[in-house]
């Protein structure tokens, strides 16, 4: 009876412990876990306020960006305008230096004449330029000026100098 008693006795004894350190243990852990979330909580917590400053510092990029690009287009639009300006200057020397070459441009051949040589600078009787070998082609079709048809003939042509060089012997 003792002994069976004994037996018995321990039984729910250390169930009964054993229970108590589940319990224990239980309390414990969820304490541990407790004490895990308030630390997540707490960090949670500490996190909000950089959210908050990163905001502020991506609206501050997202200005500065907007500067950026006005100051980009402000820089485009003067380059556009340069560019235009170079644009213009350019066709402006074009033309002017088509001109200078149509004024240098014997009329029959329409390329420049030569300071010496068979198409060297002449003028008629009426100041019209040629180059001397077009002009003696042209007189024995006709000999009057291809240009104002006023009539000259050998003894007008004259030997024009229109640089700075000593071409007179030339015939
Ligand atoms: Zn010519
Ligand atoms: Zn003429």
């Amino acid at each position: 009876m003792n002994k069976s008693l004994a037996n018995q006795k321990p039984k729910p004894r250390s169930t009964s412990k054993m229970l108590k350190r589940e319990v224990v243990e239980e309390l414990l852990e969820q304490r541990k876990l407790g004490v895990q979330r308030t630390q997540q909580l707490t960090e949670n917590g500490n996190k909000v306020p950089t959210l908050k400053k990163l905001r502020e510092q991506e609206n501050e990029l997202f200005k500065q960006l907007q500067e950026e690009m006005k100051k980009t287009e402000g820089l485009r639009q003067r380059i556009k305008a340069h560019e235009e300006a170079i644009n213009n200057a350019t066709s402006e020397l074009r033309k002017k230096l088509e001109t200078i070459d149509a004024e240098n441009s014997c009329c029959i051949c329409l390329l420049n004449w030569s300071a010496r040589g068979h198409h060297r600078l002449v003028s008629l009787k009426c100041g019209h330029l040629f180059g001397k070998t077009c002009i003696r082609t042209y007189w024995r079709q006709s000999n009057r000026c291809p240009i104002c048809r006023v009539v000259s003939y050998e003894d007008d042509i004259r030997q024009v100098h229109p640089y700075n060089c000593d071409s007179t012997t030339d015939e």
